[in-house]
């Protein structure tokens, strides 16, 4: 990957939701770090360059400096095969849109549960809808999923969670070459968006898709699944095979373009992306970290069951637990796919989400044990104190950066066990109030 960021923005769904999040998620994901603070998906890195703090001096300087920043970056998009009348064209009166920058830095006080995020995102409304979208376009998935071998579940799931299959409040308004421009040459990501206006350019001089249609988030992630213009480059297909790639208005392209990025990203076909399990009595909950993987098979000798009894398919294929709400939620075992869904957008959450719908979709049911009833997550402030004060105590947890990842999530097992509590690594208020006394 030319960047450890994949796309963007899970769009207006979480606002029409009327959730605590201003921003798109996977905008926001890709671009602060993580509204999923409390969560060990591997987070996305800052690439560098922009400016590290952008005060508001900083902004008003590049504001006045955007036209000389957009010009000379004519030499890359001519490397990149963009015509001088195409950049001319697109970029002789662009204004940045200022409104972007209260959104670059903007994070809800509390990251939300997963399990409230989870049973918003896969509600019985978007798996009737999403059962609808099947059926309308079945002879479309038929040839997609034979092309690309991608179950079709998984990119209706895409699709339903992106953007409430294509809704214009879920696609997002903005104008993708505005924005990618705007934070091209102001804010703290530069680089990574110059890389995205640029490719935006090269959507336009190929006419992939019509300047008028290339709406979005703030971030420039565009279309019912929500590519952003470098990962269009990267998986997008024409294939209803009239010359043009366009993700925005055929639906062929939108389903085949989807199916073929999760391909890329590693999709296996007739697999699943994880099995929700049952732990049994007096299991270890050190075995509760994404790096420690075994099979399916060596999970099972474990006493590790599905719900009901149901048996593990392909018992040779290697898995990691993961317990998103801790030892009081429902537990999963995960696969590849799963892996392969963390790449469209690198939280647990998401993918957790993702993958469950495509089950509701396929006509699986709910999950069989119950999400805690959890207020809030942590704030920023409450996962840098949890680094800080495990820091203290001498454990390496890597960057004091209020990502909780799985070098926290272990010292945070360690700490449990020293102090006689299940080793979930969970981190909540709890444990924050725990780790105070
Ligand atoms: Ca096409």
């Amino acid at each position: 990957m030319a960047s450890p960021i994949t796309k963007s923005a899970l769009g207006a769904v979480l606002a029409l939701a009327a959730v605590a999040l201003i921003t798109p998620a996977r905008a926001q994901a890709q671009t602060t770090g993580s509204i999923f603070g409390g969560f060990t998906a591997p987070q996305p890195q800052a690439t560098g360059g922009g400016h590290p703090l952008m005060t508001p001096q900083a902004i008003a300087q590049a504001q006045a400096n955007f036209p000389n920043c957009i010009a000379s970056m004519w030499p890359l998009a001519q490397s990149k095969g963009v015509s001088r009348r195409t950049f001319e064209r697109y970029t002789s009166r662009l204004e940045p849109d200022m409104k972007i920058m209260d959104y670059l830095d903007s994070q809800p006080e509390f990251s939300k549960p997963t399990g409230a995020y989870v049973e918003m995102l896969v509600s019985d409304w978007r798996v009737k809808k999403g059962r609808e979208i099947l059926a309308r376009y079945k002879p479309i998935f038929d040839q997609v999923e034979k092309a690309y071998g991608v179950d079709r579940y998984a990119v209706a799931a895409i699709w339903g969670i992106e953007s409430t299959y294509g809704d214009p409040k879920g696609i997002g308004s903005r104008n993708v070459l505005v924005s990618t421009a705007t934070l091209a040459c102001i804010g703290r990501r530069q680089d990574y968006f110059r890389d995205e206006f640029i490719a935006t350019l090269q959507i336009l001089d190929k006419d992939d898709v019509p300047y008028d249609h290339l709406k979005g988030s703030w971030a420039g992630a565009f279309g019912p699944t929500q590519f952003m213009p470098t990962s269009f480059q990267r998986f997008a297909v024409d294939f209803d095979r009239d010359g043009k790639r366009n993700v925005v208005d055929s639906i062929p392209d939108i389903i085949a373009s989807t199916a073929n990025n999760l391909k890329l990203d590693g999709w296996e076909f007739g697999k699943a992306w994880g099995y929700e399990v049952v732990l049994p009595k007096g299991f270890d909950y050190r075995y509760v970290n994404r790096t420690f993987k075994q099979s399916l098979g060596q999970w099972a000798s474990l006493g590790v069951a599905r719900p009901g009894g149901k048996g593990f398919p392909r018992a040779s294929d290697q898995a990691f637990l993961l317990l998103p709400a801790g030892a009081n939620g429902p537990a999963f075992l995960m696969l590849g796919n799963f892996n392969a869904i963390l790449k469209y957008n690198p939280a647990d959450a998401y993918a957790l989400a993702i993958g469950h719908l495509a089950d509701r979709l396929r006509g699986g049911g709910h999950f069989a044990q119950a999400w805690p009833n959890e207020e809030r997550g942590l704030s920023k402030a409450e996962r840098l104190e949890i680094q800080g004060r495990l820091s203290q105590m001498g454990y390496d947890i890597g960057n004091v950066d209020g990502i909780l990842g799985q070098k926290t999530k272990s010292a945070i097992q360690d700490f449990q066990v020293r102090k006689g509590l299940l080793p979930d690594g969970y981190p909540d208020v709890a444990l924050l109030q725990q780790m105070r006394r």
